[in-house]
């Protein structure tokens, strides 16, 4: 059995990741997503919201399974039994990163590998801290993210707008 995980913040799900989540689901017997839970980012959504913002994305997939978790990714890639890490690239900046915590991750966990996917053109500009900046200004984010999830976005700036007031 070929078990990834796909680990992030997912703050929130956007579209590029559901086409990284149908890519890899088809690429591994069983994919795990991963929503981190102790970011140093601040999350609009908090882990029970994402959760089931990425369950309800995903309730067509049968191998794929949503959970959170805390610490590091590795430990929890060890705990779900894959040996493969999921990780998304859009850009050289992406690459950077992505690299360095690659190599970090194969000296603490030498049985994890990551394997990189890349992303699908129609979605290489596409953020959650994006989708963020537009819906906070009130603008148009259904090309960005499912039905579902533009509700909950546009729903979470109203509350907070209303808080404000
Ligand atoms: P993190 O905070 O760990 O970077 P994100 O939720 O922003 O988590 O992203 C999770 C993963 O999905 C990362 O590997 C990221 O590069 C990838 N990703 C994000 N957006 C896209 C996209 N539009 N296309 C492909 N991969 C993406």
């Amino acid at each position: 059995m070929k078990r990834a995980i796909y680990p992030g913040s997912f703050d929130p799900v956007t579209l590029g990741h559901i086409d990284v989540i149908r890519r890899a689901s088809k690429l591994f017997d069983f994919l795990i997503i991963g929503i981190l839970g102790n970011s140093a980012k601040t999350p609009l959504f908090s882990v029970e919201e994402r959760v089931n913002m990425l369950k309800e994305a995903t309730a067509d997939l049968t191998n794929v399974e949503v959970r959170s978790f805390h610490g590091l990714t590795v430990e929890f890639a060890r705990e779900c039994e894959a040996n493969a890490l999921v990780r998304g690239l859009r850009a050289i900046t992406d690459f950077d990163y992505e690299l360095q915590i690659a190599q970090l991750n194969r000296v603490i966990a030498p049985e994890i590998d990551t394997v990189f996917l890349t992303t699908n053109l129609k979605y290489a500009y596409l953020s959650s801290s994006s989708v963020k900046e537009v819906a906070a200004y009130g603008g148009d984010i259904s090309h960005f993210v499912t039905p579902a999830v533009e509700k909950k976005v546009h729903k979470k700036f109203e509350e907070i707008r209303s808080r404000r007031i």
